[in-house]
């Protein structure tokens, strides 16, 4: 039997200024909740969600998860982490600690409340991946000492302590994998191929692809992924996951870059970058496990997307 979520809960998303969670925050609210959003703004910004400061059912704390948390609520959204490479490569080690020392403190308050918890991961759990498209039951192509290691270990690792909870301390979870998400609220410079392709086009500027431009990757809508994480949220008791969320249509980015200089009507040129180091050569997510338990699939195509994010990042640089 699916839980019933749409009702008024209070919930804690961790990362709520993020891009992700703003947008997780949104619907909460307007399906009813009481939302506590907390984040240290490492990487969020309070513009994301100063259109809810001073709306009674959300309240902002500002907080690092690296440090415990004592609050009452009935269920968490655990999201606080630096996402794009950029970020998360800027204070690695930072980056580990968030992951591993952030998820025991919410695994514990989750323990100590007795709610359920949700893990924001990532497809970055299955590095560079030799199966294609990728299960939840692949295990993964991960370099344990490279640049990225600090965001996929750290990730790997949240999900062992979350499955070690939930065997150990019979804690209710739930862990996503996370394909490539975009949308508005990106920030503009976190290096991330979609909000660079686009602030590159919109100014005019050459468009940097990465090596050749043959990767791949498979771009989800932010709401396609914020209905999929609450549709999780919702799942049969017992289900924990992992759940890849992500839209399975697959893109190189040389065809990315081609259709963001189409639908900005950029003169820009492409020129290539050197690929960085452990960077996937191939992502796109198999879908079955989410159609079956969450009757979730995304509704939103890579062209539809890119207007809204087009012309949220077009409002931003006027
Ligand atoms: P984001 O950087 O916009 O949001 C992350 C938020 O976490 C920010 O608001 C940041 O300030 C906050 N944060 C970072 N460290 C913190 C700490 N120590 N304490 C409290 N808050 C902290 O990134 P996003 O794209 O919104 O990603 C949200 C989550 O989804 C992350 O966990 C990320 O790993 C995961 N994810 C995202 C994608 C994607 O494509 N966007 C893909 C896979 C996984
Ligand atoms: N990329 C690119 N040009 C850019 C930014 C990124 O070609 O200006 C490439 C990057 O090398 C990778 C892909 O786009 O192959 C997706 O990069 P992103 O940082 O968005 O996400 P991730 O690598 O974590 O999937």
């Amino acid at each position: 039997m699916a839980r019933e979520y749409f009702s008024a809960r209070r919930v804690l998303v961790t990362g709520g200024a993020g891009f992700v969670g703003s947008h997780l925050i949104d619907r909460l609210i307007a399906a009813g909740d009481e939302v506590l959003c907390v984040d240290n703004l490492f990487t969020g910004a309070k513009a994301n969600i100063a259109h809810l400061l001073g709306h009674p059912r959300f309240e902002f704390l500002r907080h690092d998860v690296c440090l415990r948390l004592f609050v009452e609520v009935e269920a968490i959204f655990n999201l606080a982490c630096p996402a794009s490479p950029i970020h998360y490569q800027h204070d690695p080690v930072q980056t580990t600690k968030v992951s591993v020392i952030g998820s025991i403190n919410m695994l514990g308050l989750a323990k100590r409340i007795k709610v359920p918890i949700l893990q924001a991961s990532t497809s970055e759990v299955y590095g560079d991946p030799t199966q294609h498209p990728q299960t939840e039951g692949y295990w993964g192509n991960v370099n344990p000492i490279g640049l990225r290691s600090c965001y996929d270990e750290g990730k790997r690792c949240a999900e062992t302590l979350f499955f070690d909870y939930h065997r150990q301390h019979g804690i209710d979870i739930k862990v996503a994998r996370i394909f490539n998400t975009y949308g508005p609220r990106m920030h503009p410079s976190d290096g991330r191929v979609v909000s660079n392709f686009v602030m590159q086009a919109l100014r005019g500027e050459d468009i940097t692809i990465f090596g050749d431009g043959s990767q791949t990757r498979s771009f989800c809508y932010v709401d396609d992924l914020v209905e999929g994480l609450l549709r999780l949220m919702s799942s049969r008791e017992g289900f924990t996951g992992p759940v890849n969320i992500g839209n399975p249509v697959e893109f190189t980015i040389r065809e990315l870059a081609e259709l963001v200089i189409e639908m900005t009507g950029a003169r820009s040129k492409l020129v290539q970058r050197p690929l960085p180091s452990d960077d996937p050569t191939q992502r796109k997510p198999d879908i079955s496990l989410a159609r079956a338990e969450l009757d979730w699939e995304p509704s939103i195509a890579l062209r539809e997307g890119l207007v809204k994010t087009i012309d949220y990042f077009r409002q931003l640089a006027n």
